[in-house]
């Protein structure tokens, strides 16, 4: 049996629309935001540093899973509106992590991509779920998951009849202590063999260290990634969440002025 997933299924590589973008074009998406929505004013300021230097859509984060539970887990229905707010603002869509099944209708509402992350990678009731509809979904790499594992959560929501998958790269747990995770980086033109769906990079969850953000953004540019997400914040060491992987203001705008004639080098573009 041929999987939907797979490249003998779709041998063009499948474009998902989310608003006005395209995830799998000639353009390189860049998404930003920061890890955790804190508050109105918080998100507003990252929303337009992200659209001043050509990111194309915003992330935060509502529902947090947190290894800790005495740790912030976001501020729920009150961090979507703050993040429709943001949107609204500076006219960009967003992706939100959507945890339980039971907030799909919620997210929905507010979000135009839903977020799979690492930790739900295998959460197949979600993931079938998310099937029933079209909304896109970012799917994440479980920490532990092989390329096959990741492939075939894609085929969960594909078999129920929602084409509208991107899948991504975060980083793997090995050995290394140094980074907070291993970007595996041939993951994606691997991916690009096996697969026709889009795959963007995390490079922020990936190394945990806003100092490796930018190599790394660049290196996954390099390596034919359809994407990127990156976690930013005006105030990382006020943060709530994953403030040491946060890029500053000052350092997107260099990552992007780079990341832009990489992009250019291989025939591609970040607009
Ligand atoms: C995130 O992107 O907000 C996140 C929690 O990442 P991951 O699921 O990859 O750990
Ligand atoms: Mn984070």
């Amino acid at each position: 049996m041929t999987l939907l997933s797979r490249r003998e299924a779709h041998q063009k590589n499948s474009v998902i629309q989310v608003g006005s973008i395209q995830f799998g074009g000639d353009e390189i998406i860049i998404i930003a935001g920061p890890c955790a929505i804190e508050s109105k004013t918080q998100m507003i300021a990252c929303a337009k540093v992200a659209k001043q230097f050509g990111a194309k859509m915003l992330r935060g984060g509502a529902f947090k899973p947190r290894s800790n539970p005495y740790n912030f887990e976001g501020l729920g229905k009150e961090g979507l509106e703050i993040l429709k707010e943001a949107s609204l603002e500076v006219n960009l869509p967003t992706v939100t992590e959507v945890l339980d099944i039971r907030d799909i209708d919620l997210v929905d509402k507010y979000a135009d991509m839903f977020q799979v992350g690492a930790r739900n990678m295998q959460n197949f009731p979600l993931l079938k779920e998310l099937g029933k509809g079209k909304k896109p979904v970012l799917l994440k790499r479980g920490m532990s998951a092989t390329i096959e594992e990741l492939l075939l959560a894609a085929e969960h929501i594909l078999a129920g009849g929602n084409p509208n998958v991107v899948l991504c790269e975060r980083g793997i747990r090995t050995f290394e202590r140094e980074t907070r995770n291993t970007l595996s980086l041939s993951a994606v033109p691997l991916i690009k063999e096996l697969s026709h769906l889009p795959i963007i990079v995390d490079p922020s969850h990936a190394t945990g260290q806003a100092s490796l953000v930018t190599s790394m953004s660049h290196a996954a540019i390099a390596a034919g990634a359809d994407g990127l997400m990156l976690e930013i914040h005006t105030d990382p060491e006020e943060a709530l969440c994953d403030g040491k992987q946060a890029l500053l203001p000052e350092d997107f705008e260099k990552m992007m002025i780079r990341a832009k004639k990489i992009a250019l080098a291989i025939d591609r573009h970040i607009s």
